[in-house]
């Protein structure tokens, strides 16, 4: 069974009747890229960047920062990696920041709105990262987007920080994409009109999941109600593709629901392009795909957009497993 799966270490993730997907990596750190590549990513749909953040007593350098992206893009060669700015706050935290005490910290000051506020952390990450970018294929994500303006805000923060590069003469690559996370339902409610500002989407389930349903993902008390089944969050996804896609951006998902193979044959069939998951499970999804048609697939899932009960749609499909 694994031999079986070794075999598929270098191999393309396409269905039955030839529509391709990527599969990529979760990672946290540059180890991570380097197990990720045994496991045959296809690149990393998401680099979680708070890790270099965390366990100190203070914000790294631009070099520290500079040399981790560097790593894991010179690792990933020609491969895609995404790069996800700074998502620190809900249960992440930073001691040394002295960020207030929150009565609701996963619906407080977090993630991009605390970039958009302290400009000198944001620009630091994003010049380490443009530094990093003539050395592979990288691709700039912004976690927790809930509007327009908040696009465009941290875009001008890119914009300024390239302008800084070029007076001190330092290179960056000319086509770097830029993303945005869909895990706030706001983001994927107005999807259509900020697929136009963006060059793709990654659908952040673990958030959406709690943000739809108003289930905190770390309550063990309500997780039975934390159910990516849920016909709304599937709902959402679905419309989530299918506005990226009539904008013509491509649409990824780096939440855990990516990798469980329960999901993977109605994300096939809604379209998604890009599944991103923890190293383990690539393989097995690479052959589970293999095994699928898209065309039946996407039969599967308009029904299961018909479903009303989490329970229906999850029994239903465990004959696609
Ligand atoms: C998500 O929210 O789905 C996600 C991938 O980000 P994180 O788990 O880091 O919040
Ligand atoms: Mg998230």
């Amino acid at each position: 069974e694994k031999k079986e799966l070794r075999k598929l270490v270098n191999s393309d993730t396409i269905s039955r009747d030839g529509r391709r997907v990527e599969l990529g990596a979760n990672i946290g750190n540059p180890k991570d890229a380097k197990k990720s590549n045994e496991n045959g990513a296809e690149g990393i749909g998401l680099y979680r960047t708070e890790f270099l953040y965390m366990d100190r007593t203070s914000l790294p350098t631009e070099e520290e920062q500079f040399q981790a992206y560097k790593e894991v893009l010179e690792i990933m060669g020609e491969r895609p990696v995404v790069i996800r700015t700074l998502d620190i706050g809900g249960d992440k935290e930073l001691p040394y920041m002295n960020l207030p005490r929150e009565m609701n910290p996963f619906l407080g000051y977090r993630a991009i709105r605390i970039c958009l506020e302290e400009k000198d952390i944001f620009k630091t990450q994003l010049r380490a990262l443009l530094r990093a970018s003539i050395y592979g294929n990288l691709k700039i994500m912004y976690p927790m987007i809930s509007s327009l303006e908040e696009i465009r805000q941290a875009n001008e923060v890119l914009e300024e920080v390239k302008r800084d590069l070029e007076k001190d003469n330092i290179g960056y690559s000319s086509h770097i994409e830029v993303g945005i996370m869909i895990e706030i339902p706001a983001a994927a409610i107005i999807s259509d009109m900020l697929a136009k500002e963006v060059d793709f989407f990654s659908i952040g389930t673990n958030d959406l999941i709690q943000y739809t349903t108003a289930v905190d993902r770390m309550n063990e008390k309500i997780s039975y109600l934390y159910n990516p089944f849920n016909p709304a969050v599937l709902r959402l996804i679905n419309m989530v593709i299918k506005n990226g896609h009539e904008a013509g951006i491509w649409v990824g998902m780096c939440g855990e629901v990516a990798g469980d193979p329960r999901l993977i044959p109605i994300l096939l069939g809604m379209g998604l392009d890009e599944f991103s998951m923890s190293a383990g499970s690539i393989l097995p999804a690479r052959k589970q795909i293999q095994g699928l048609s898209y065309e039946e697939m996407k039969e599967i899932a308009d029904k299961v957009l018909e479903m009303a009960t989490a329970d229906t749609i999850e029994k239903f499909i465990t004959q696609y497993v």
